[in-house]
C-alpha cells in the first residue's frame, strides 16, 4: 500500500498552476495574482478634505477661541468633485465638504463643528494648524509604490486598493474550472421519493461546494449510471469545460465498480490502495485530448469529502496558484484517548476548541466512512500517524483546521 504522504507527492508533481490570464477587476475576485501591481499615480491623487467644514489660512484664525471666536467671509462651496478655481485669500474662507480637493491657498481644515456654520459669513472658535484634516496627496500610496504583489490573493480590500489606484483589469491565475460526477445506480437527486434501495446523492453536493471553498469553479455533472461506456461519454462531454474531473464511487473491488473499469484501460488513470482511513481507495491520472487531471475518489461520502481534503483540494489550490497549499495544522490537546488502526494514516472526525488559551480536541463521532453525520458536526480532523495504534487522554496531537471560526 501506498502511504498518503507518497499519493500527495505524486499527484502535486502532475499539478501545475494554471497559466495566468488578464481578467477584468471583478473577475480576479479570489485569485492568486500573477503580477505585481504598481500605483500609476499618487493616492489620494490630490490634497483633499477630510472633514466636512471650511478651507482655511491657518493664519487667519491663530487667535480664535470660544470667548473671541474669529468671523470670516464664505466665498463659496467646494464639494467632492468640484473642481473650484476659486482660492482662498486673507480673511476668508470656502465651505468645503469631505474628499473635496483643497483650493489654492487655504492650509487647513475647520471641522464644521467648530464653528457657528454660518453660510455668507463665519465664526470660527478654535485655532487650526496648518495642516489640519487635510489628507495629503501619496499619504495612503506614493505613486510607483507596489499595491499588490505577485501570490497574493485577491479579497474585497484589495480589489478596493486595486481599484482605488485606477486598475479595472488584472494578470492573475483564473480559479480552475472543477467539474464533479457522481457515480452509481442506486445514487438519486435529493427531493425525489426514493425507491426501495436508493440512496440520495450527497458526495455532489458536498464535493462541488468543497470546490468552492477551496478557490475552485465548481460544475456539478449529476450523477452517472454504473455503465462504462455511459461513464465514458458523460466525462467526454463534460471535459470542454474542466481543468479538473472529480469522480466519486466505483473505485473499489465490487462487480459495478466501473470508474475504476473504464478508466484504468486508458492506461492513464492508476488505482491504488493509499493507508489512509477513511478513503483506502484512490484514483488519480489524465484523461482527454488535453490530459486533464482526474480524481477518482471512493464512493462513501467520508471517504469522499476527507480524500478530498488530503488531495484534491491541495491540487486545486496548485491549480489557483497559490503557494501554500494545505490547510493550517496546529497541535492540540486531546480530551479522550483513543485508538486508531495500525499502518495507516487516520483521519479522525472532531472538534476543536479552545480552554484556558489552549486548543483542546476531542473526537466526535464513529469512524465508519459512512457516518456522515459526525463529519458535518466536526471543526477539524485529528491527524493520527501511521505508527500510532492509540493515543492517551491529554497526548498532543496533530489537527487539521477545518473551519477555525467553529472552534
Ligand atoms: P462504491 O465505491 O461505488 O461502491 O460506493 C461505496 C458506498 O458509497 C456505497 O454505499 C454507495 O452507495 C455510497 N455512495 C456512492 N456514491 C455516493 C454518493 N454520491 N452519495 C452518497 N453515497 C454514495
Ligand atoms: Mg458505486
Amino acid at each position: 500500500m501506498k502511504t498518503v504522504q507518497q499519493h500527495l507527492d505524486d499527484v502535486l508533481s502532475a499539478i501545475h498552476p494554471l497559466s495566468a490570464i488578464d481578467l477584468q477587476l471583478p473577475e480576479t475576485h479570489t485569485c492568486v495574482l500573477a503580477e505585481d501591481v504598481y500605483a500609476p499615480a499618487p493616492l489620494p491623487a490630490f490634497d483633499n478634505s477630510a472633514m466636512d467644514g471650511y478651507a482655511v489660512r491657518a493664519a487667519d484664525i491663530a487667535t480664535a477661541s470660544e470667548d473671541r471666536p474669529v468671523e470670516l467671509a464664505v466665498v463659496g462651496d467646494v464639494m467632492a468633485g468640484s473642481w473650484q478655481p476659486q482660492g482662498v485669500s486673507a480673511g476668508s474662507c470656502l465651505r468645503i465638504m469631505t474628499g473635496a480637493a483643497m483650493p489654492a491657498g487655504a492650509d487647513a481644515v475647520v471641522p464644521a463643528e467648530w464653528t457657528d456654520g454660518g453660510i455668507a459669513s463665519v465664526r470660527v472658535s478654535r485655532a487650526a494648524p496648518e495642516g489640519n484634516y487635510i489628507r495629503r496627496v501619496g499619504e495612503d500610496v506614493p505613486a510607483g509604490e507596489v499595491v499588490a504583489r505577485r501570490g497574493g490573493t485577491v479579497h474585497a480590500a484589495q480589489l478596493a486598493l486595486l481599484a482605488a489606484v485606477g486598475r479595472n483589469h488584472a494578470l492573475v491565475h483564473p480559479q480552475p474550472r472543477v467539474v464533479v460526477l457522481s457515480t452509481g445506480d442506486e445514487v438519486v437527486e435529493p427531493g425525489e421519493p426514493p425507491r426501495p434501495g436508493q440512496i440520495y446523492d450527497a458526495n455532489g453536493y458536498a464535493l462541488t461546494a468543497a470546490v468552492t471553498e477551496a478557490g475552485g469553479h465548481a460544475y456539478r455533472a449529476g450523477i452517472a449510471p454504473d455503465d462504462s461506456d455511459r461513464l465514458v461519454a458523460i466525462l467526454d462531454d463534460h471535459l470542454i469545460r474542466a481543468d479538473l474531473v472529480i469522480t466519486s464511487g466505483g473505485v473499489s473491488v465490487g462487480e459495478r465498480d466501473v470508474v475504476k473499469m473504464a478508466l484504468s484501460k486508458l492506461g492513464t488513470v492508476r488505482f491504488e490502495r493509499v493507508a489512509m482511513q477513511p478513503g483506502m481507495p484512490q484514483g488519480f491520472g489524465a484523461i482527454g485530448p488535453n490530459a486533464t487531471p482526474i480524481f477518482c475518489l471512493p464512493g462513501n461520502p467520508v471517504s469522499a469529502l476527507v480524500s478530498f481534503e488530503v488531495f484534491v483540494r491541495p491540487a486545486i489550490r496548485r491549480m489557483a496558484g497559490y503557494a501554500e497549499v494545505d490547510r493550517p495544522m496546529i497541535r492540540a490537546r486531546l480530551l479522550e484517548s483513543l485508538t486508531a488502526p495500525a499502518n495507516k494514516r487516520q483521519y479522525r472526525r472532531a472538534r476543536l476548541d479552545v480552554q484556558d488559551d489552549q486548543y483542546v480536541v476531542a473526537p466526535y463521532g464513529g469512524t465508519g466512512s459512512n457516518l456522515l453525520a459526525g463529519l458535518a458536526g466536526a471543526n477539524a480532523l485529528i491527524v493520527v500517524d501511521e505508527e500510532t495504534t492509540s493515543l492517551p487522554e491529554g497526548s498532543s496531537v496533530d489537527v487539521v483546521v477545518l473551519r477555525r471560526d467553529e472552534c
